[in-house]
C-alpha cells in the first residue's frame, strides 16, 4: 500500500465527485484499465473500496478518480461527505482488465460512471500510441455526463483517431440516431465495427452481459471483447 495526499476536489456532475492522489513519494505505477483499492481510516477501522483510475499512466505522478454517490459503503460515503483536500489514505493498484498497444483499434463502451476506466484508456490511446478509438457513453441523464469537456478536446486534438459519441437512455423510446436511447444491437451495428480489433466495456452488470452478447451475435470473437464486473 502507498500512502497519498487527496487534492483537486470537484464536484464534477450533480452525482459525482472527481479528485487526484499524490504519492508520498515516486509515482504510481499502472496500465490503463486498472483500478485502486482506496484505504481509509473510519472510527479506528480500515476500510478499502475499488475504484478505477481516470488519468492516463504516461502521467503517473499523481493518479485521478471519479466516484459516483451510489449505495452506502463507507469509503463512498467518506469521498461524498466529509473528504477535504489534503486528507491522507493508502492505496494499492490491481485489476487485470488493461489495454495494450498490440489490442490496437479499439471501441469503448462506457455506462454511467462505467466511463473512468474507459477514459484512461481513451486518454493513452490518443496520446501514447498511433491507434485509433471511439468512446460510445450511455447515460441515463444529460446531466451525467462526466469528462465531456476532456473527451471533446482530445478528439479535437487528434481527429483523425480519437471519437466521441453519447447517447442519453431517460428518453429511451427514441431512435438512437437522435442521440436518446439506449446502446442496442442495432447501435452497434451503425458503427462500422470491423474498424476495431478490440472492443471494452463498463458499466452496470446487465449492460456489460447484454451488450457483450450483442457484440458476439454481430460476429466479434469473445477473444476481442474484455471487461470486468464488480458490485
Ligand atoms: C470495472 C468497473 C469499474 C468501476 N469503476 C467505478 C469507479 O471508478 N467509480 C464509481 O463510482 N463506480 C465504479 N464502478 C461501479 C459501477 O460502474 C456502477 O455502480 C454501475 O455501473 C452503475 O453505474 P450508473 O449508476 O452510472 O449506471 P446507470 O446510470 O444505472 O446506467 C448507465 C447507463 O447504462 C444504461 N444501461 C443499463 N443497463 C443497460 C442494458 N442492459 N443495455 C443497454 N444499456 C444499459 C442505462 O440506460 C444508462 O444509460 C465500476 C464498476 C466496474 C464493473
Amino acid at each position: 500500500m502507498v500512502s497519498a495526499t487527496v487534492c483537486n476536489i470537484k464536484q464534477e456532475t450533480p452525482s459525482t465527485k472527481s479528485f487526484d492522489l499524490i504519492p508520498a513519494s515516486g509515482e504510481i505505477h499502472f496500465l490503463p484499465g486498472q483500478w485502486i483499492d482506496l484505504s481509509i481510516l473510519i472510527n479506528g477501522h480500515t476500510e478499502v473500496a475499488g475504484y478505477s483510475i481516470t488519468s492516463n499512466p504516461a502521467h503517473n505522478s499523481s493518479i485521478s478518480l471519479a466516484v459516483k454517490d451510489v449505495g452506502d459503503d463507507l469509503v463512498t460515503r467518506y469521498i461524498h461527505d466529509s473528504m477535504v483536500d489534503g486528507d491522507i489514505v493508502s492505496l494499492g493498484v490491481g485489476g487485470t482488465c488493461t489495454y495494450s498497444s498490440d489490442k490496437r483499434n479499439t471501441l469503448l463502451l462506457a455506462g454511467g460512471i462505467g466511463i473512468t476506466p474507459l477514459i484512461s484508456i481513451f486518454k493513452y490511446i490518443g496520446e501514447t500510441t498511433s491507434h485509433k478509438a471511439l468512446i460510445f457513453h450511455s447515460v441515463s441523464s444529460s446531466k451525467e455526463f462526466l469528462f465531456q469537456k476532456d473527451i471533446e478536446t482530445l478528439c479535437l486534438k487528434y481527429p483523425e483517431r480519437l471519437f466521441y459519441k453519447q447517447t442519453i437512455s431517460e428518453k429511451f423510446q427514441q431512435s438512437i440516431d437522435t442521440g436518446f436511447g439506449r446502446i442496442t444491437k442495432d447501435a452497434l451495428q451503425m458503427l462500422s465495427l470491423s474498424c476495431f480489433d478490440t472492443v471494452f466495456l463498463c458499466g452496470p452488470n446487465k449492460f456489460i452481459s447484454d451488450l457483450s452478447e450483442c457484440l458476439i451475435e454481430i460476429g466479434l470473437d469473445e477473444s476481442q471483447i474484455h471487461y470486468e464486473k464488480w458490485w
